[in-house]
């Protein structure tokens, strides 16, 4: 396979090849310093690539969608985002229960026998697209995933399918076969008889618990997350055809959270930012390819665990770095990887856990100091953007479908 991995600040985006088909792992750009060239270089990637994942919903992984110069690619074969994992029974049992959360009936949360069964989680991300309704255009709404597929239609003349990734699934380029190895399909609370799902972070505990205290004192917030409640189904697949049916329906949401403070605003995205890298979506390839998107710490053990056991190597060729390089869990000392490949900039890029994965690999390649690069079978090839013309570059990934 083939790797590009562009220099975008502290931002992700990749493009990966395989067996002539490629797909393109988010598309965001932060803190970097990058001009028009770069933008048509990765938009000449976007015009190649026949799939788009979003590894999770944070928009230094999508945001560049937005910028690329105008190119509108006719099909994209499918467009990948992780999947909202639903609590567990026993985690509802926590929610009735809990003097924080405080009571169904004074919250507008439908949970329990011949109820709606709300997915938290599905309903906190989706408060967050509302609140950032100024940052993202807005249009459609319904599933996780509406706002970027709005952005995908703008860039597309048609979008073939869309699937919500979640572990155990496994995806196809070329005959080449990636496996997802996150995030689960479920969370469960307190409850370690249950092999089903993963125990849910405490972080994401804590800050479900603090969206939920922001909504005990504010009607207009109240007001939103009632109504999102009525749309948020279990399955993210009717989510996401419901999409184009509910626009005008969802004016009064859009309506009331507009008159929602500016501070429980800022509280509340910042809550469910912290939920959203724990849902990164993880890819890995046998011997070949480990992506393990933002995870935070204690998920990189959780997934690594579930998907190796507790002990043994394991053996890629590349390893994407969780988080730009600055997340680490000593699970990952077990990682042998002929390379390391990290996205990350300046900002970021002096936290001193990205030293942690030279003990990983044979060579560490770092965009903040290397710029753009490209692996392939044959070579190693920096600074491609400045080494390729524009239009031989799109040739030849074009060429090579
Ligand atoms: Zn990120
Ligand atoms: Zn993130």
């Amino acid at each position: 396979m083939d790797i590009i991995v562009n220099s975008v600040g502290d931002a992700n985006c990749i493009l990966i090849k395989s067996d002539g088909e490629s797909m393109m792992i988010d598309c965001g750009v932060k803190n970097g310093c990058y001009a028009s060239i770069k933008e048509q270089f990765i938009g000449a990637q976007f015009l190649a690539a026949d799939y788009f994942l979003l590894s999770h919903y944070h928009d230094d992984h999508y945001d560049l969608l937005r910028k690329l110069p105008i190119c509108k690619k006719s099909v994209l074969k499918k467009f990948y985002y992780p999947i909202i994992p639903k609590l567990s029974s026993s985690s509802i049992t926590l929610l009735n229960n809990s003097t924080t959360v405080g009571s169904p009936t004074t919250l507008p949360i439908k949970i329990g026998k011949n109820k709606t069964n709300c997915c938290i989680l599905a309903q906190c991300i989706l408060l967050m697209q509302v609140l950032h309704n100024s940052v993202i255009p807005f249009k459609n709404f319904g599933s996780p995933a509406a706002n970027i597929l709005e952005l995908l239609r703008k860039r597309c003349d048609r979008i073939n399918g869309a699937e919500a990734l979640y572990m155990g699934k496994k995806i196809k380029l070329g005959s080449e076969e990636y496996e997802v190895i996150w995030p689960p399909r479920t969370f469960t609370y307190k409850d370690p008889g249950n092999t089903d799902g993963i125990a849910m972070p405490k972080e994401i505990v804590k800050n479900i618990n603090n969206i939920f205290e922001v909504l005990k004192n504010n009607d207009n917030l109240k007001k939103v997350w009632d109504k999102l409640g009525e749309y948020v189904k279990n399955d993210t697949k009717e989510n996401f055809d419901s999409i184009d049916n509910n626009v005008d329906e969802l004016k009064d949401i859009i309506d009331a959270a507009s008159k929602i403070q500016q501070e429980t605003k800022d509280l509340i995205v910042g809550y469910a930012k912290n939920i959203a890298n724990s849902i990164s979506i993880c890819l890995y390839r046998d011997n070949e390819f480990l992506f393990l998107g933002d995870l935070e710490n204690a998920e990189i053990k959780k997934c690594i665990e579930k998907k190796f056991g507790s002990s043994g190597e394991i053996k890629v060729n590349y390893f994407i770095a969780p988080h730009h390089g600055t997340h680490w869990n000593d699970e990952l000392k077990r990682v042998k990887a002929e390379n390391a490949l990290i996205s990350v900039g300046e900002s970021l890029y002096n936290r001193k856990k990205i030293l942690n994965y030279k003990m990983v690999c044979m060579h560490l390649f770092i965009t903040f100091n290397h710029g753009d690069y490209k692996c392939c079978n044959e070579a190693l090839v920096f600074n491609i953007m400045q080494n390729y013309n524009m239009l031989s570059f799109y040739n030849s990934v074009v060429s090579l479908k």
